[in-house]
């Protein structure tokens, strides 16, 4: 998992279908990151960032109790336990950290439950930097607490009314916004999304994780190496991050998709934000309304390096059900005394249906991301428990 072929295409997918001044910018950002990537000095900011602002490096948590009921042996990765409460904080420290090297002023964000926004609003805040986020009005209406958490922290949250008014219109709507601001606003991507190099260079700063989870696991398994490397996957920068680590090893790889929102698993051929993928659409290409209880994993598609992957057979994409993730939620909070954020719940439903139904062998060791903290998420439980 390097830098992609030329024009950032990982096989058929990827690349730059941007208007040009927005190709332009692009190139901007790419140039400047692969420059930054390479000197010691970025590196060493950063990784001082994600240690003394953001509580790096999570631990890696046996789930002991958990893990004896199944009969597979689990291993949790707590990016639950950073700053801001998601692995979002990962890449959004190191593009503000970019910004900043290139003398931008101001980022400009789009969010869809609020946690890249806050995360956003948070690294503008620690960096001196202005911040302005695009949110769908029906999710600003769902999601009262995050709007506020962003207006606290300095940030400017702009309602976006058109389309659906959610994810992807608020992220259509920052692209449009950007295009007449590159020369003084970096637009912050929050997945490994959109036009070259946003999926390349989100995989790299979110490969933290799955460097950590490395090392973690080469002390504490008598193998080294887990045989299973599970993570939840939305645009899918946790699992991106995640599965660089162990590319180079025999684990398995597998994506864990909303049954809604399962781009890898399910969608086909097509261009959206800047970026040829695989997109959930009508019969006449539309690009259809995802539906997800867990608001991170609403997005219609799935960055175009999973659709390689999955070309490859490198790794595996399933889907699990609204009410396994809830199912999975609470089994986490009662068994370990965790409550997952929703989202990393879809990718802890997978290894309890897999543990159950033999395709987790017994016996396997598991490391499964858990990408965020559950906080963000009692209102939507409380009504349904
Ligand atoms: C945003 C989010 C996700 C989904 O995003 P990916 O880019 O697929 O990682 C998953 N978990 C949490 C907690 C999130 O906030």
């Amino acid at each position: 998992m390097g830098e992609p072929r030329a024009r950032g295409r990982f096989g058929e997918y990827g690349g730059r279908y941007a208007p040009e001044s927005l190709v332009e910018a692009c190139r901007e950002v790419a140039e400047a990151f692969r420059e930054a990537w390479a000197d010691p000095g970025f590196r060493g900011a950063l990784a001082r960032l994600l240690a003394v602002h953001a509580g790096r490096p999570t631990p890696l948590t046996p789930a002991g109790r958990l893990s004896e009921a199944l009969g597979v042996r689990l291993y949790l990765k707590r990016e639950d336990l950073t700053h801001t409460g998601s692995h979002k904080i990962n890449n959004v420290l190191g593009q503000a950290l970019l910004a900043a090297r290139m003398g931008r002023r101001r980022l400009i964000a789009e969010t869809g439950a609020g946690q890249h926004g806050v995360a956003t609003a948070t690294a503008a805040a620690l960096l001196g930097l202005e911040a302005t986020v695009f949110m769908g009005e029906r999710d600003i209406e769902r999601q009262a607490l995050n709007v506020f958490r962003m207006r606290m922290l300095g940030a400017e949250v702009v309602p976006v009314t058109t389309g659906s008014r959610t994810l992807k219109d608020a992220t259509s709507e920052a692209m449009r916004h950007w295009v007449g601001a590159t020369g003084d606003s970096h637009y912050c991507i929050g997945s490994v999304v959109g036009p070259d190099p946003y999926p390349w260079m989100v995989r790299e700063l979110q490969r933290v994780i799955g460097d950590e989870a490395r090392g973690q696991c080469a002390a504490e398994l008598r193998t080294g190496v887990p045989d299973y490397v599970v993570a939840c996957v939305g645009g899918g920068s946790n699992a991106a991050g995640t599965f660089a680590g162990f590319a180079d090893t025999p684990a398995r790889l597998v994506g864990v998709e909303a049954e809604g929102g399962a781009g890898a698993a399910r969608g086909r051929l097509g261009v959206l934000h800047g970026c040829r993928s695989l997109f959930l659409q009508d019969d006449d290409g539309q690009i259809t309304q995802p539906h997800s209880i867990a608001a991170g994993l609403d997005y219609p598609g799935v960055g175009p390096e999973h659709a390689h992957l999955r070309d490859l057979g490198r790794a595996r994409y399933v889907t699990v059900t609204d009410d396994e993730a809830v199912g999975a939620a609470v089994r986490l909070a009662r068994t370990e005394g965790i409550v997952p954020a929703l989202e990393s719940a879809h990718a802890l439903a997978w290894v309890i249906r897999a543990a159950g139904d033999g395709d987790l062998p017994a016996g396997s060791t598991v490391l499964m991301t858990l990408s965020g903290r559950g906080d963000k998420d009692v209102s939507t439980l409380k009504e349904l428990l």
